[in-house]
């Protein structure tokens, strides 16, 4: 799976990106106000976050029966700007990630060490946290999917080795049975090397998704 989180860009025009794609397997994740058009395009795409209840009184939160009533089919969750900007918890996201689920969506959700986290060897120790509390949640699901993002390689241009990765990824794995997402700073001259790690089944792509040429050239990497 490439999966590309448009944060908050406007990101490309989503019937160009739909032609340029040309039935190539692929995932956007636009701001709210573009999932319609997403989806009327015919574009896979995924809400960047979701909330655990069906609706109520949560101002600037979207719920899974409404993404789904839009053709949304997954969301993202856990993203660490989502952490570090808004409180997100491994509480909050291992709640999002369960009703998501339940509801219908497909899942990523996101999990990643900080660069002093890593420094002090304590990279294990922040994935098992936060992926149990996902596993916990949802056990091993058909439409769960993670993604390793390590927090010190997101939009810095700085990419954890192949190798790294691998062991990342080899570590989630063996605390929860689920593909496992590359993402920080993936570009095309970069993918095909983390890709071809065995244990990484995809990547989650930020800066680079908002330029069709480099996303198709990562969706066709990805194929
Ligand atoms: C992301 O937003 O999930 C991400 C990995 O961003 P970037 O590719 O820009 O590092």
């Amino acid at each position: 799976m490439i999966a590309g989180n448009w944060k908050m860009f406007d990101g490309p025009d989503p019937i160009a990106l739909r032609d340029a794609l040309d039935g190539l397997d692929h995932v956007v994740a636009p701001p709210y106000v573009h999932l319609r058009a997403c989806v009327q395009a015919g574009l896979t795409t995924y809400a960047q976050n979701v909330h655990w209840e069906s609706e109520g009184a949560f101002t600037g939160e979207i719920s899974a029966p409404m993404l789904l009533a839009l053709g949304v089919e997954g969301a993202i969750v856990g993203h660490s700007e989502r952490r570090q900007y808004f409180g997100e918890t491994d509480t909050t996201v291992a709640r999002r990630a369960e009703a998501a689920l339940a509801a219908g969506l497909a899942v990523i959700a996101c999990v990643g060490e900080s660069w002093e986290e890593r420094e002090s060897n304590d990279t294990e120790t922040v994935l098992r946290i936060q992926v149990e509390a996902i596993g916990d949640a949802c056990g091993s699901h058909g439409r769960l999917v993670l993604a390793y993002e390590p927090v010190w390689a997101i939009g810095t241009g700085k990419t954890a080795t192949p190798e790294m990765a691998e062991e990342a990824h080899a570590f989630i794995k063996s605390l929860l049975d689920a593909p496992v997402l590359y993402g920080g700073s993936v570009k095309p001259d970069n993918a095909q090397e983390l890709l071809s790690r065995p244990s990484v089944d995809g990547a989650l792509v930020g800066g680079a998704s908002l330029d069709i040429d480099s996303f198709v050239a990562l969706c066709r990497a990805g194929s």
